[in-house]
């Protein structure tokens, strides 16, 4: 299975990311890849990106180096304000793509299940966000699998197979099990994966090995992969909510 987009990559902005936007998407093009999300950190991330680096995205591109540029975030569950997450609904609304995860040192580090669980049920319940990222960070971040998966089912959210909790180097990698059983709840209970990098160096972009080998294991349903084409990433997002943005391509 051969997947064109990358809905999961980091830019400088995200504090501990190494490459440029413009990087990102020339390795995104080099790798034939037609789509991207930006998605750098939240401000909750120690180094995580400024509410104004969100809001300023309007000036990148949609379109660089034929590559499909959508203006993103992983943003974090917060309990300190309104909407449970740490960058306000007005903001949310404005970009093209929203991914929220958990992250160490965001105020959920007691590895509190069914805090954890609450907190992200509320953030998959907004109708803003579109993907939970790395969801089975069992290590760090415990959460209650079938909770999570049938909510994310109820509420049109993606579910994230993210390549790069299968990399050695990532400090996820000791809940790769755990990862593989989310994919297999999620497989099973109808909800829908993508299939991400979770690039911070440019040349990490596209790069989908350990996730795919899982899902190709799993034989996850490929129409359930929304990251098969810009086309079906458009398409389910447009199902999701009215994006004026993306209809208007990409021009805020
Ligand atoms: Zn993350
Ligand atoms: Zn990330």
């Amino acid at each position: 299975m051969r997947l064109l987009a990358d809905l999961h990559t980091h830019t400088v902005a995200s504090g501990h990311g190494y490459s440029t936007v413009t990087e990102v998407a020339s390795a995104a093009a080099a790798r034939g890849l037609e789509l991207i999300a930006v998605t750098d950190h939240g401000p909750n991330v120690p180094g995580g990106a400024h509410l104004w680096y969100f809001w300023n995205m309007k000036v990148i591109p949609s379109v660089l180096n034929g590559v499909r540029i959508l203006k993103g975030c992983e943003a974090n569950p917060c309990l300190e304000t309104e909407n449970g997450i740490d960058l306000p609904d007005e903001m949310l609304s404005m970009l093209d793509f929203v991914a929220v995860g958990l992250h160490p040192q965001c105020g959920f580090d007691e590895g509190d299940r069914v805090k954890n669980t609450e907190a992200l049920l509320r953030v998959i319940e907004n109708p803003f966000v579109d993907m939970i990222t790395h969801p089975g960070n069992e290590a760090e971040f415990p959460v209650d699998i079938d909770a999570a998966v049938a909510a994310a089912v109820r509420h049109g959210v993606i579910l994230e197979l993210n390549n790069y909790s299968f990399d050695p180097r990532s400090g996820r990698n000791v809940s790769v099990a755990r990862e593989r059983e989310f994919a297999e709840t999620a497989r099973d209970a109808g909800a829908s994966i993508a299939v991400s990098s979770d690039a911070h160096y440019h040349l990490l972009v596209g790069e989908f090995s350990n996730a795919l080998a899982v899902a190709e294991e799993l034989a996850f349903p490929e129409e359930r992969i929304v990251n098969r084409s810009a086309a079906s990433v458009l398409e389910f997002l447009g199902q999701k909510r009215d994006r004026p943005r993306i209809d208007a391509g990409g021009v805020w």
